[in-house]
Formats: structure tokens, sequence, C-alpha cells
């Protein structure tokens, strides 16, 4: 299996790491969307979510909040924190392990998501409920 980010973690390819423990590595993005771009990995692939332990996203979580405080607390100015993750190539997931982004944010830093909310009624957000609980129940 070919994974960039298991190379990583096996020290097989380089990168710029803030933190590593038994179970995850946090590592500089290498084309950061804002300056301070860093992504936290679990050190157990997992292509995507329904691949992932979920004891190693709450150690995922974890450390990602753990890095973001760091990044608040720093010297360069951060005024707010994005957490983002891709789960499908449809969602944007283009590395096939589970990573969160973690984005420092600054007034005028030009980052931002696309999407324009919409205005459903309460009865198509019922709906919409309902259709999930199903799911979650017959899960
Ligand atoms: P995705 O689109 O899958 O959510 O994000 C993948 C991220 O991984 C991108 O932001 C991309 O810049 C980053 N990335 C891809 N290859 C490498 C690499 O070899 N090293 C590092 N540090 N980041 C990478
Ligand atoms: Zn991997």
């Amino acid at each position: 299996m070919n994974c960039i980010f298991c190379d990583i973690i096996a020290g097989r390819a380089d990168a710029s790491i803030v933190h590593e423990d038994d179970d995850v590595m946090a590592f500089m993005d290498i084309r950061p969307w804002t300056s301070g771009h860093l992504l936290v990995v679990p050190k157990r692939h997992a292509a995507n979510l329904s691949e992932l332990d979920p004891a190693d996203g709450e150690k995922v979580f974890a450390a990602g909040q753990k890095v973001a405080r760091a990044l608040r607390g720093g010297s360069a100015p951060v005024e707010g924190v994005n957490f983002f993750l891709a789960d499908g190539a449809v969602a944007g997931q283009e590395v096939f392990h589970v990573h969160l982004h973690v984005l420092p944010r600054t007034r005028g830093d030009g980052f931002g998501l696309r999407g324009v909310p919409r205005s459903p009624s309460r009865e198509d957000l019922d709906g919409a409920a309902e259709r999930i609980r199903a799911s979650l129940v017959s899960e």
C-alpha cells in the first residue's frame, strides 16, 4: 500500500513534525491554506472515517485541541482556529489516510468556505433528522 502519511509516520518521508506520541502525529501541511496550517493524523492507517477506530478519532481530536491551544498561545498572531476534515473524494479528500486540518486564522487571511446557506422549512429539517435517526438506529 502506498500512503504518504504512513511514510511520514514511519520516517521514510520528510515532514516538519510538531507533535508525536504513540497514537498520533501532527506535522506542517506542505501546501498551507493559512500560515501555520498543520495536519493531525492517527498513526494506525485508516483510509477514511468508516475505517477509523473511534478511539483513534478521540486522540486525533484531542491532539488537535492541544495544537490549537499552542497556536493561540504562540508568538504568531492567531485570532481563531478552524478544524476541517475531508471524508471522500467528493468532499475534497486527496490523501486517503484520515487527517484533521488545523488552520490558524487571522482577520483578512483570505481563507473561507464557499457554501451558500439555504433556508429549509422546519418540516424539511424534521424530515432530514428523521431519515438520519432511522440510519443511526439501523447501524
Ligand atoms: P485533503 O484534501 O486530503 O483533505 O488534504 C490533503 C492535504 O495533505 C493537503 O492540504 C496537502 O497539501 C497535504 N499533503 C499532501 N502531500 C503531503 C506531503 O507529502 N507532506 C505534507 N506535509 N502534506 C502533504
Ligand atoms: Zn496511511
